[in-house]
């Protein structure tokens, strides 16, 4: 019996009711709890018991206590669009999701120091329209998709592609509610009156922000992030290679140069299907089952001038400074074998309009349209993301890849893989695309990323983040010293959170009470 079927449901409705207003708590059975599952599931949907929509941090509290009271897990979410990893669905029958899109304050921006606070609520995109509202002379470095917060994606440890490609590194100082209610500063935000407090990542004593990364110890109601100032000029390169045997003389090419600071952003390099995605569906060249074969990826690369290999980094600056960096860059890149490329230039005012959509992401542009990549397989549209941590060497980038499509290919799904390269390691993006409404597809899903995980880190590569489905086998991969590392987490989790109030399993940790065997 889950927490929703038992007699006291009305009591803690009622209770969660009298916190929020009616309006912001969504009972069982309403219509909007088909709202917090997981769209792209390859398992069974699991709706939460309900949905509570606190709208500050004294609301939160109130919740809190009330779970505290009837022992109802929440799974927070800030605008609940993790998708591929579970979305905003919770891991365990029986949870209310705590859905703090209505905290959607920009807090402050400090244009002088490049700072901001903002609640959770707030999207990629409000932040971007709030800077251009006020005049800021900042700009946000946005994903993909610009709908989700950087709150949420933060926490997650997810990226974009400016020079503030790396979201982990840019935020500064945190506010978090704990389970027993009480309100943490963490960093400088500890000193009361301090300006500091999104300026120094550092403070007195142990630094508390990690903790929060991928977790379940607090409910983060602020958060500092840097902006970059909006710069006066912009380039994008973009690259093509066909041999496929060159990605790692491009990763080699890539890395010394980012290295110095000389290319400023990540790159992104994808290979000929994951760009096509971006284009059409694969039934455009091929409409059979299985792995799209050979000669409709060349049909796709020779239609779309694509190569095998596909790459883009953003630089930016000053006319000089860019004319500096273009010139070493494009001789570095020019000794790669068989390579082609080219530099796109744009002004700091451009119209968002003339951007080709390729390059937006480059220039900080919010927008929504890589949504249309997992139209791939056509049906019902999902994806599931397979994403892998390597050094950023050509040598293992390329063993990574031989292993992964494999694995991929066996699953009889296509490989379609975008690596994010940053100077020292790269994040292999395997953007898994597949029809929800065919069983064979979806049904091959959640075997594949299992061995996926698996395999992978026996060679040494850890992923980077899990669906909701893998958190307990993504963590069990992470075991040195018999598991040390999860159960310092674990130690942690048992003192803070005893009762599992706070999404319980989250990331594989569980409080000593509900550990499941392993
Ligand atoms: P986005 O805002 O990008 O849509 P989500 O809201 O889906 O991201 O958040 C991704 C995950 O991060 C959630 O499933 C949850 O586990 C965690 N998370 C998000 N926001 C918070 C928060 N404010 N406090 C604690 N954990 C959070």
């Amino acid at each position: 019996m889950t927490i929703a079927e038992t007699p006291l449901r009305t009591v803690w409705l009622e209770q969660f009711r009298a916190a929020l207003g009616e309006a912001n708590v969504y009972g069982p059975g309403t219509p909007e709890l088909s709202g917090y599952v997981d769209p792209y599931a390859f398992g069974e949907q699991l709706p939460p018991a309900a949905v509570i929509r606190p709208s500050t941090v004294a609301e939160i509290q109130d919740c809190l206590a009330v779970a505290r009271e009837h022992g109802i897990p929440l799974w927070t979410v800030s605008r609940g669009r993790n998708f591929a990893y579970g979305g905003p669905e919770a891991r365990l029958p029986g949870t209310v999701v705590c859905d703090l899109g209505r905290m959607d304050a920009v807090i402050s921006v400090d244009d002088t120091a490049g700072v901001a606070i903002i609640e959770p609520g707030v999207s990629f995109q409000a932040l971007d329209e709030h800077l251009r509202k006020i005049g800021s002379s900042l700009a946000v470095s946005v994903p993909d998709l610009s709908w989700g917060s950087p709150v949420g994606n933060t926490l997650e440890r997810g990226f974009s592609y400016t020079a503030h490609s790396e979201h982990q590194a840019m935020q500064c100082g945190m506010e978090v509610v704990l389970a027993d209610g009480d309100i943490i500063r963490t960093g400088m935000g500890a000193l009361p009156g301090a300006e500091t407090w999104a300026m120094y990542r550092g403070s007195y004593g142990p630094g508390f922000d990690g903790l929060f990364y991928q977790s379940n110890f607090g409910i983060v109601t602020k958060m500092g992030i840097w902006l970059r100032p909006r710069p006066e000029r912009s380039a994008v390169c973009s690259i093509t290679i066909r041999d496929d045997n060159q990605l790692g003389a491009l990763i080699d090419t890539l890395r010394p140069l980012m290295l110095t600071g000389t290319i400023q952003s990540n790159a992104v390099i994808g290979n000929t299907a994951i760009v096509a995605s971006t284009m059409t569906a694969r039934d455009h060249w091929y409409d059979g089952p299985g792995v799209m074969p050979d000669t409709a990826v060349r049909a796709a690369m020779d239609e779309f001038h694509l190569g095998r290999w596909n790459a883009q980094f953003g630089i930016y600056g000053s006319p000089a400074l860019l004319a500096a960096r273009i010139a070493e860059i494009r001789e570095a890149i020019a000794a790669i074998p068989g390579v082609e490329f080219v530099f796109d230039e744009y002004e700091c005012d451009v119209d968002p309009g003339d951007v080709a959509p390729e390059h937006r992401t480059q220039l900080g542009i919010p927008s929504n349209d890589a949504i249309s990549m997992i139209g791939w397989r056509g049906g019902e549209p999902a994806h599931a993301d397979i994403g892998l941590v390597s050094p950023a060497k050509g040598e293992a980038v390329d063993t990574l890849r031989t292993l992964v499509a494999a694995r991929v290919e066996s699953a009889r799904l296509d490989y379609t893989v975008g690596f994010m390269v940053w100077p020292r390691h790269i994040v292999a993006m395997n953007l898994i695309m597949f029809d929800r409404s065919d069983p064979d597809q979806k049904d091959a899903i959640g075997p594949l990323i299992e061995q996926v995980i698996t395999d992978a880190a026996a060679a040494g590569f850890g992923i980077y983040r899990a669906h909701t489905a893998h958190m307990d086998l993504a963590a069990d991969q992470y075991s040195f010293n018999d598991h040390a590392s999860r159960r310092f987490a674990e130690r942690l989790k048992s003192a803070l959170d005893p009762a599992g109030i706070l999404a319980p399993g989250k990331q594989g940790i569980w409080p000593q009470a509900m550990r499941p065997s392993t």
